[in-house]
């Protein structure tokens, strides 16, 4: 069978089965590809009425607290010079953000690449990286790290977020796991989660494969993980990224916007002289709390509100005036929402 058929037997699975389920079940995926996807395809609203699909704390750039931007921001105005990808560039810190420091003369450098962060310190010996995103990309700041170039660490873990998420405001169902991050830390990572998980890939087929997988966990009750992208993902996953990571980060609490602090669900660098939080700890101390402003990235990324619920979607808050980082990045739910306008 083709893609094409393939997804129209998976609607009719997907619409059979939740006529068996009898009743309302909200599933929630938790990577932003994913929520691309199911948006520009509109995978929602083709879902039959009793099945509800929520977006999660799933955009690495958008899970990023205010506090670690405004720290980032402040080293560099401080004369550190600093290296980060894309997105994370115009991310709004609480005054300003990383290309607004820029164009005030700081030393603030886009790369696409670990590589690049390394030809820059040719020029800028005490550069520092701002590793960010889920075990997808922290492997490759162990790259750097095995460099000896100092890192100032946001990165995160999916598990715990999705332990956090249940036991959060919203009851939800089933979880759409993350195929990226599934291809580095196996399907073995989800085990001990007790509620139903498909893991799967990043096409409108694959997505109603996920949700097909997900819809027979609910229908029997139950609360375990399918793997539903085996072509990606393997039980035990990467095992030499997993040892990188373990190398050369220790698993610490750490802060997402809109969730708080979750225990263990970081990974900070293990080197006390490659770890830019403690290295930099003199300027750090003094950067303030953020105050609260009205952007409701944190409800979004919870799934308690959509985008076009914020009063400052598509008024104040646009791509190209970005209010919050759910609407700066391209796997943020604002900025999706906006691109498809839904
Ligand atoms: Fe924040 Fe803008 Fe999204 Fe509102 S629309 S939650 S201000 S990013």
């Amino acid at each position: 069978m083709n893609d094409e058929e393939l997804t129209k037997q998976h609607l009719n699975d997907i619409n059979k089965i939740a006529r068996s389920i009898k009743r309302e079940a909200t599933l929630m995926e938790i990577c932003g590809g994913h929520t691309n996807i199911i948006m520009k395809y509109g995978i929602r609203e083709i879902l039959p009425k009793n099945i509800r699909l929520i977006s999660g704390p799933g955009c690495p750039v958008c899970v990023s607290s205010q506090k670690d931007i405004d720290c980032m921001i402040e080293l560099a105005m401080q004369g550190v010079p600093v290296a980060t990808y894309g997105d994370m560039m115009r991310v709004p810190g609480s005054n300003y953000s990383l290309e607004d420091a820029r164009a005030k003369g700081c030393k603030v450098f886009e790369v696409y690449s670990a590589e690049e962060v390394l030809k820059l310190r040719k020029d800028y010996p005490h550069i520092v990286f701002f590793g960010i995103g889920f075990e997808t990309t922290a492997p490759m700041t162990t790259f750097l790290l095995e460099n000896n170039i100092c890192v100032y660490s946001v990165h995160k873990l999916v598990v715990p977020a999705i332990k956090a998420m249940l036991g959060g405001e919203i009851k939800i169902d089933g979880f759409i796991n993350p195929g990226h991050v599934s291809t580095i830390i196996g399907e073995k990572a989800y085990a001990d989660i007790k509620v139903a998980q498909a893991i799967t890939g990043f096409s409108a087929e694959r997505i109603l494969r996920g949700i097909r997988a997900l819809l027979e966990l609910i229908k029997d009750d139950k609360k375990s993980v399918v793997n539903a992208y085996p072509e990606a993902v393997h039980y035990e996953g990467n095992i030499i990224a997993q040892k990188l990571l373990n190398n050369h980060f220790k698993i610490s609490d750490s802060e997402w916007r809109g969730l708080g602090v979750i225990p263990n669900s970081g990974l900070e660098v293990r080197k006390d002289d490659l770890n830019a939080k403690i290295k930099y700890k003199n300027i750090l101390s003094k950067v303030p709390e953020p105050k609260k402003t009205a952007c409701r990235c944190g409800e979004v990324l919870k799934g308690l509100i959509e985008p076009t619920e914020c009063p400052l979607y598509r008024k104040a808050c646009t791509p190209e005036n970005p209010k919050g980082a759910c609407m700066v990045s391209e796997e943020g739910s604002c900025s999706i929402s906006y691109k498809y306008g839904r």
